[in-house]
């Protein structure tokens, strides 16, 4: 997302007291702190064809911005990127011309979003990443590589050659983590190989990663015998992180929301490490950070940071009357209340609807600490019946205790609502890391359907109006062709997150799944 010298630049002059105290200050004036950055949006971007047309005519207070600027999603914005990216270098979203595009993940709607990127979103993200850092003050340092899986050998093998220096495990996503560890699990081996021989495997054809390594792998027995024995002592792969990396602190990346599901996982290969939250945000800017790095990912909150956005907040309890409800301020929102956020940011956007759930958790000083609950348009529905990505999760997580028994662990999973026969049903996917028992997988399948707790699915599951649920069994590496597939449409492998559920046009993928079903077992619980 960005520039990696600037970032490595601006963390060798980092001083964390005194971003510390930045903090406290801008979060203690939150109201005030969120009025000035307004004025600063639009007064930076009056000339801009998208504000012009909305006449606030100079004004810059909240009241006027609210009567004026519509709330928008970005399939609102998108006529207006696509003239920014072909070229039209007048004021259309900005007053200064965008000098950057970036793609989101894609994997929220199925395709990746182009969005504005400017460098007043570059110096927040600077921002965010100094004040998160802060409050865990530790040393940073990223890697990154052209070809995926050649990169990712490398790193664990740069990772096992320096183990005394490493101090802390990062991805952006949890999944990533995993997944570098699960790839561990298979090419451990010819790590151990290339270290004792001091010769890179031959599965390493980039020219130049092979002469950055020829540099640093010398034949080294003795590391070699010591990663092997290690390895070789472990059950199940617990502690392996901490095995490997005895000084490493913590892991560390986004754990929460779509990402919990891979908390089981992460804390086998963690095992005794802390795991700490990153920061909340998108590609569309950040949100808050994480100044609470010790809370466990599933009390984890995040302090808004008034001055990087001017955010607004839809409190959901409302939604279900009749009128559509009314955004209130960011210190106006309430402990408890859950809401939708809205923001405004220097690169372009107004009154953008961002699409996540937050639950407001207390303040920090007077700036509110959000929990994040979900994305709002993953809904499983077949008609009465409303499940969210969290429902998902929470159905999944009770079936998935069964396969304890089994030794095995679910690696991924996703869902789709099968309309092709009446009445419609849900379909859940799944991927193990092993082979599990029929009878289990049977009542696996019985215990998802009787775990989407919903009033509507419950009743309409009752009557037959939304038929028994389906459990697919995946082959083993499924969700890795997902991932391909995402990265070959342009999106980076640091913010991959499996689509958890797939709408019918989300053709591409739900033609990976399903090629690849293996078993399959159909609900008897109601
Ligand atoms: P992207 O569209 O690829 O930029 O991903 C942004 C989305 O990732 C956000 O809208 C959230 O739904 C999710 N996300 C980002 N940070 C967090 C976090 N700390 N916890 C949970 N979900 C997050």
């Amino acid at each position: 997302m960005v520039g990696r010298e600037r970032m490595l630049d601006k963390m060798e002059k980092f001083d964390s007291e005194k971003v510390i105290n930045e903090f406290e200050e801008l979060t203690k004036n939150a109201g005030k702190v969120q009025q000035d950055t307004l004025k600063k949006i639009l007064e930076e971007n009056a000339d801009a064809e998208y504000l012009q047309k909305l006449g606030l005519n100079g004004r810059t207070d909240p009241e006027s911005y609210k009567q004026c600027v519509p709330i928008v999603s970005h399939k609102d914005l998108e006529p207006y990127i696509e003239r920014i990216m072909d070229g039209d270098s007048s004021p259309i979203l900005t007053g200064k011309p965008i000098p950057n595009i970036t793609l989101s993940s894609g994997t929220t709607h199925g395709k990746p979003k182009y969005l504005p990127f400017s460098e007043e979103l570059f110096e927040s993200t600077m921002q965010i990443y100094e004040t998160s850092f802060a409050y865990r003050n530790s040393p940073n340092e990223v890697i990154f590589g052209s070809d995926f899986h050649q990169s990712l050998y490398c790193h664990l093998l740069c990772g096992l050659l320096h183990y005394e220096e490493v101090q802390f495990i990062f991805s952006t996503f949890a999944h990533s983590v995993v997944q570098a560890f699960q790839t561990f699990e298979l090419v451990w081996e010819d790590l151990c190989s290339d270290i004792r021989h001091g010769i890179l495997n031959e599965r390493i054809t980039d020219q130049s990663i092979r002469a950055a390594i020829s540099k640093i792998l010398k034949p080294n027995p003795e590391l070699a015998d010591m990663i092997y024995n290690k390895c070789s002592g472990l059950s199940r792969w617990y502690g392996l992180i901490p095995e490997l990396f005895p000084n490493a602190k913590y892991v560390y990346g986004i754990l929460t929301g779509s990402m919990e599901p891979y908390l089981k996982q992460l804390r086998r290969y963690a095992g005794w490490l802390p795991l700490v939250c990153h920061d909340y945000g998108a590609s569309e800017g950040w949100v808050a950070a994480n100044v609470n790095p010790r809370s466990p990912p599933e009390s984890a909150t995040f302090a808004v940071m008034p001055h990087i956005g001017y955010f607004e907040f839809i409190p959901l309890k409302d939604r279900h009357g009749g009128s559509e409800p009314q955004p209130v301020g960011l210190t106006d929102v309430k402990v408890g209340e859950e809401y939708e956020i809205i923001v405004t940011n220097l690169a372009g956007l107004y009154r953008y609807r961002l699409g996540d759930t937050v639950r407001v958790m207390g303040f920090y000083n007077s700036t509110p600490e959000l929990k994040f609950v979900c994305r709002q348009n993953l809904l499983l529905t077949v008609n009465i019946d409303k499940n969210t990505e969290k429902d998902l999760q929470l159905a999944v997580e009770e079936a998935s205790k069964l396969l304890v028994s089994e030794k095995v662990d679910l690696m991924d999973f996703s869902s789709h609502v099968d309309r092709t026969k009446d009445p419609g049903h849900y379909v859940i996917f799944w991927e193990l890391t092993g082979d599990a028992d029929e009878a289990v997988l049977k009542e696996c399948c019985n215990c998802l359907d009787r775990s989407f707790l919903d009033a509507g699915y419950m009743s309409a599951r009752k009557v037959g109006m939304i038929g028994p649920l389906e459990l697919r069994i995946l082959r083993k590496g499924t969700f890795h062709k997902i991932m391909l597939h995402y990265l070959s449409m342009g999106a980076a492998v640091s913010q991959f997150k499996t689509p958890r559920c797939l709408g019918s046009n989300n053709k591409p993928i739900l033609q990976i799944l399903s090629t690849n079903v293996v078993r399959s077992y159909v609900s008897t619980a109601y």
